[in-house]
């Protein structure tokens, strides 16, 4: 017999009838703590078996920034990987060199990986580009985003080339897809919502995966908080220059009053992509006259960045 939805005044659980700590408006369900994380482990596992992210034998580099949604990434992995026959895993962490706010995060991942005995690496901007992201970002603070999103890329696919990993997994979660589609959008920026279909793109990049990009942000805080592994801390204090900071606060209402829009944007995208195959012609993949890496043009974005800051 179905539980009833209240008991006492308290919302149950949908599944079993004790005290829930979630509703999904999606599947109209309330969940208990022990149902919210089979749920969400059940998910994950869907979606990388789905789109097959995964395979045997695989090196899957997590790109760990102690934050929740990493360190929800890197527990749900460390549970679900045994299931790939001789899979691996290995912690990246980047510190971007930020006052006030790296430090402690870093220090999260440290003890997150020495509990669950994964094998954890960090690189830094210093090592990348001999300079903090605080120091390369005097006088520019509001391209802080940017600098530090192209920086962290390279250091990130650098530091799982040298571990040997064969695929980098990132945890965005459902917010972040919704936001980063909505962003492109109002940017105008067609070829970047839609997915990098260019030729030579597996051969030449790491396959990067979203294993958590159809769970929400307040599920994935709800996750970790069951389990005592939710701690709050500090916040990037270039936060305040992102277009994302904004985008993420109207979204943030709109699903607070129209459950759903976040969903929908995320199968919108989905949708433009099926309309637009073979019509956004990509610009090929060649390596870059200076370094090597890949990029579309002649110069890659790393090589374009040092020019302009200098180095
Ligand atoms: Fe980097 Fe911007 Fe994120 Fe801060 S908020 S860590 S500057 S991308
Ligand atoms: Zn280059």
């Amino acid at each position: 017999m179905k539980p009833p939805a209240v008991s006492k005044g308290v919302p149950v659980c949908s599944c079993c009838g004790e005290p829930a700590v979630i509703y999904q408006p999606a599947s109209k369900r309330h969940l208990c703590g022990r149902h919210l994380m089979s749920d969400v482990e059940l998910r994950v596992a869907s979606t990388i078996k789905n789109e097959s992210q995964i395979h045997a034998g695989d090196r899957v580099a997590v790109a760990l920034s102690g934050g929740k949604d990493s360190t929800a990434l890197l527990v749900i992995f460390s549970r679900l990987l045994p299931s790939f026959q001789g899979s691996e895993l290995v912690a990246i962490t980047v510190d971007e060199g930020i006052a006030g706010y790296r430090a402690d995060t870093l220090r999260a991942a440290e003890a997150l990986t020495k509990k669950l005995g994964v094998n954890h690496h960090i690189v830094s901007f210093r090592d990348l580009i001999s300079n903090d992201l605080d120091a390369l970002l005097k006088g520019r603070e509001k391209e802080a985003c940017t600098v530090c999103g192209i920086l962290r890329k390279k250091a990130l696919a650098d530091a799982a080339r040298d571990a040997g990993a064969t695929v980098i997994a990132t945890g965005h979660n459902l917010d972040d897809e919704a936001q980063s589609v909505l962003m492109n959008t109002l940017r105008g920026d067609l070829p970047r919502l839609i997915r990098d279909t260019g030729p030579g793109s597996s051969s030449l990049f790491l396959p990067r995966i979203k294993p958590l990009a159809a769970i929400t942000e307040k599920e994935i805080a709800a996750y970790l908080f069951v389990q005592g592994l939710f701690s709050v801390l500090p916040e990037c204090p270039y936060t305040k220059y992102a277009l994302r900071a904004e985008v993420r606060t109207m979204l943030s209402r709109l699903e607070r009053l129209h459950p759903g829009t976040m969903l929908h944007l995320v199968y919108s995208k989905k949708q433009i992509e099926k309309y637009c195959e073979g019509m956004v012609v990509m610009e090929p993949l060649r390596r870059c006259l200076e370094c090597g890496d890949p990029c579309s043009g002649e110069i890659c974005q790393v090589c374009r960045l040092k020019h302009s800051l200098g180095k």
